[in-house]
């Protein structure tokens, strides 16, 4: 079986799981119970992750909040910065990319929907990219919150968030990137760009599932979503997950010291992927920025030959997906590319695959192999049929 869905999730690095179970079943503390050497220990290793996860974005640890992963970031970032004015007559108005995560969007569309706020969609042209003549004229017309996510999950398109923080920071207006995708993957700074909220979740980059941080600008407050023990300058409640919290920090921490390299690796292995399949199945399209993508992300389509089909002829060899984690399953067409104009066999047809720092050569020769035979096989039954 080969795994080509590292945007859905990437395995968790050996030496991270490592240090994970070290604080499930020795260091068990509680970070929070600071009376004994336990619970010492734990919050030295919270506060040392915090310097970690800083470091690899170029913020300040005392900026780091945890969570429980990036939708949880994005909820308290949205959320949270609403000025709910009572008398409904200043709506909040929040500007995002049509292509955001679900994350974004389903908490925008959440609160539009209670008449608190008002979405404005950003414009993108058929690869993705982003105008940002457009977005300058956005925040000119005052907006409350801007949000533009760092990477692209699907298309896998990696956005200019130095330009937009520049712009954001010109109107002064709060921006939130989600950089779930991004971290630990290309250079994302913090501080000097400008930026005042940013998602990040650890199970992108190598580390534990539901974990992640909120990185939020020093100077800005942010509403908790919910209430508790006042943990983390009461602005998010919870006994401190404290394994997750070290997984992340060390996941930071290893691609701080590794990410040029293996992007590097995976860039090569994902060119030679995709220019096996370019030869191999005719019409084949690739999708999204093929200036300004992610190393592991090839997003393709082979037209007229459903996602489906393909999926149910390789599942029990090759793990790719038809789309974002959340929404496969779930019979409805990307919402990234019905935003991006394309004709539906374009959508109908659509592959995402994501390479990963374990993906080896062979894998690649092997996928390319297994999705050609795929797609000529079903080409070949439709021909049949007709
Ligand atoms: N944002 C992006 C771009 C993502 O790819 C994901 C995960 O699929 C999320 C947010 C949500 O992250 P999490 O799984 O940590 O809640």
């Amino acid at each position: 079986m080969i795994y080509l869905d590292y945007h859905a999730t990437t395995p968790v690095d050996s030496r991270v799981a490592e240090l994970i179970l070290h604080y499930m079943t020795v260091a068990f503390g509680n970070a929070s119970s600071t009376d004994h050497k336990y619970g010492d220990e734990a919050e030295e290793a919270v506060s040392k992750s915090a310097t970690h996860v800083a470091k690899l974005v170029g913020a300040s640890p005392q900026e780091v909040i945890f969570t429980s992963g990036a939708t949880e970031g994005i909820n308290l970032a949205i959320q949270g910065s609403l000025s709910f004015d009572p008398t409904n007559r200043n709506l909040d108005r929040i500007a995002v990319l049509p292509i955001e995560h679900k994350a974004v969007l389903d908490t925008c569309h959440f609160i539009a929907k209670k008449g608190i706020a008002q979405v404005i969609n950003l414009q993108l042209d058929s690869k993705g990219r982003l105008n940002l003549d457009d977005l300058e004229k956005v925040c000119q017309s005052g907006i409350s919150l801007l949000c533009v996510m760092a990477a692209n999950n699907e298309i896998g398109n990696i956005y200019s968030i130095k330009e937009v923080g520049k712009i954001a920071q010109k109107y002064e207006i709060p921006f939130l990137c989600d950089a779930a995708q991004a971290v630990g993957k290309i250079p994302i700074k913090f501080e000097e760009w400008g930026i005042t909220y940013l998602s990040i979740s650890a199970h992108k980059l190598y580390g534990p599932k539901g974990t992640g941080a909120l990185i939020i600008r020093k100077g800005y407050h942010l509403q908790p979503i919910f209430f508790g023990g006042g943990h983390q300058k009461g602005i998010r409640s919870g006994t401190l997950n404290v394994p997750g919290i070290v997984g992340l920090g060390e996941a930071c921490r290893l691609r701080q010291l590794e990410m040029e390299a293996d992007e590097k690796a995976i860039a090569a292995k994902r060119d030679k992927l995709q220019s096996l399949l370019i030869n191999k199945i005719p019409g084949l399209i690739v999708n999204g920025d093929t200036t300004a993508r992610l190393a592991g992300n090839l997003h393709i389509s082979i037209p007229d030959i459903p996602n489906s089909a393909v999926i149910a002829r390789v599942r029990s060899k090759l793990a790719i997906s038809t789309g974002a984690a959340c929404s496969s399953g779930v019979e409805t067409p990307s919402h990234v590319l019905q935003a991006l104009g394309l004709p539906d066999n374009i959508i109908d047809g659509a592959l995402r695959i994501g390479l990963g720092k374990f993906t080896t050569e062979r894998e690649i020769d092997r996928a390319a192999e297994i999705i050609s035979n795929a797609a000529s096989q079903i080409r070949q039954a439709m021909y049949l049929e007709v």
